[in-house]
């Protein structure tokens, strides 16, 4: 069957909302600065599209780091411009999307799903809608009911954000030219956790579903769910889009989420308590062990000022140790103000929240000041941005404040305040795994650790009120 010329609207709505976070997400938070160019995601499709002498239409671009629920009106704003944009754009043949699918706003439990069905009645019956979502997040039957094709992340790490937006555009455009019929089944592992799929036994499932999609399986998405999204439709669930065949989709998913169900207690994080942690760092010989403060991960929506575990540092008389960042602009502009070279009494961090701690009072020497400090990003892609930051030292321990909210991803969040890293017995990084590919490598050890906060790992007892909490850990046998 010959191609047809296709008309391909794009867009991104992006964010991760952490219900329990109490940083409420404003207009402010959403970056619109970022050009179409800059999420691979939508640039993927235009080349593709471009390539195959289609017409791609852009809609808008919106990310937010995550935090708590999107303010009302600033959700609906946004999704009322994507669909305005989809009316102008009509007749469209695909609409692919960049979504999360863990985005609450207040009075929407599911925005995703809500754009999706706005979507659907605008655009019509005929055309194939695609949705590309993070692994971490809530897939709904709103969801299911309105889209042709959802894809999802293979990889946390999310490595892999560009090769499934490739994906979905062959899976859609397929579609839209008659090759193919997408038909979606979901089994629900009935699970909530965290599972990096970087260590056995969940690396083989992965890259066997990969090796799944032919004959007839045209994608294989597990969803892990987003465990600090407290909604009805939370948790870890399988995907399986076949070509036209109902029952291969369902037992295709029932099968690699029987399968996940089998490992779920090999794959989850394994994260050790906190005391527990530093002795077995402090026990490690050669080279600094890298601690990850999963607990305070602001790319979950953590507030990433918590002082839990520098306070136990603290105590115990640990130095030797480099520990970030600590988002904290007011300590920062104290820091200015002091200028380098400066000691001073400074109370930094614990500010934000109950899930943050209490701040901590220390003196201070102010080592270096940056305007503009930022790191890699996971690919390089693009640099993440801290603002004006400090590095401070307190009985040696290097700290970094900055004045912009982000999870560590990149050792230059530290070495590019000029503190060295090698000769460190402990790096502390506030993240829960994205931080792995660029600080494994120079790791005696990585240990996750469980202290308290925002994103507790404690997953049996997180408070839900929405969900049902019947779901594994916490009931411990056969569902
Ligand atoms: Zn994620």
């Amino acid at each position: 069957m010959p191609n047809k010329r296709l008309r391909i609207f794009t867009a991104t709505l992006v964010t991760e909302t952490n219900t329990f976070s109490p940083i409420p997400t404003g207009a402010k938070a959403f970056d619109r600065s970022r050009a179409q160019s800059d999420v691979a995601s939508m640039s993927a499709w235009r080349e593709a599209g471009e390539r195959d002498g289609n017409t791609v239409i852009e809609s808008i671009v919106a990310i937010a780091q995550p935090a708590g629920p999107t303010v009302r009106a600033v959700y609906e704003g946004l999704r009322d411009e994507l669909l305005e944009d989809l009316r102008r754009a009509l007749p469209v043949d695909v609409m692919l999307l960049y979504l999360h699918g863990a985005m609450v706003a207040d009075g929407y439990d599911d925005c995703e799903g809500d754009v999706l069905q706005r979507a659907r009645a605008i655009a019509g019956e005929r055309t194939v809608i695609g949705a590309e979502l993070d692994l971490h997040s809530h897939l709904t039957a709103t969801m299911l009911a309105n889209a042709n094709a959802i894809v999802a992340y293979k990889e946390y790490p999310h490595t892999d954000i560009v090769d499934r937006a490739r994906d979905l555009y062959r899976i859609c455009v397929d579609a839209a030219n008659g090759r193919t019929r997408p038909v979606m089944a979901v089994y629900d592992c009935k699970i909530v956790g965290m599972f990096p799929t970087t260590a056995q036994p969940l690396r083989a499932l992965v890259d066997e579903m990969s090796a799944r999609e032919c004959d007839g399986i045209l994608s294989l998405s597990l969803i892990h769910g987003f465990p600090w999204g407290d909604v009805p439709e939370a948790g870890v669930k399988m995907l399986a889009i076949a070509d036209g065949d109902a029952a291969l989709a369902r037992r295709t998913a029932e099968e690699f989420g029987q399968r996940f169900w089998a490992m779920r207690r090999e794959a989850l994080l394994n994260a050790t308590p906190l005391d527990e942690a530093l002795d077995a760092a402090l026990a490690t010989p050669g080279g600094p062990v890298v601690l990850a403060d999963v607990a305070d991960n602001a790319g979950g929506g953590a507030p990433g000022d918590s002082t839990y575990l520098l306070r136990a540092l603290l105590e115990r008389g640990i130095d030797s140790v480099a520990t970030g960042t600590y988002y904290d602009p007011i300590a920062v502009d104290a820091c200015f103000e002091a200028g380098v070279g400066a000691t001073i009494d400074l109370r930094f961090g614990g500010k934000l929240g109950t899930a943050s701690g209490d701040p901590i009072d220390a003196r201070v020497e102010v080592m270096r000041l940056l305007d503009a400090h930022e790191q890699d990003y996971m690919d390089d892609s693009r640099p993440v941005l801290f603002g004006r930051s400090a590095w401070i030292r307190t009985r040696g321990i290097d700290v970094v404040l900055v004045s912009a909210r982000t999870q560590v991803f990149a050792p230059n969040a530290f070495t590019g305040l000029g503190i060295t890293l090698d000769d460190k017995k402990l790096i502390v990084v506030k993240s829960s795994h994205h931080f792995w590919g660029k600080f494994a490598p120079m790791a005696k050890r990585v240990i996750h650790v469980s202290a308290p906060g925002a994103l507790t790992v404690d997953f049996a007892a997180i408070g839900y009120r929405r969900r049902d909490l019947h779901y594994w850990p916490r009931i411990d046998t056969e569902l």
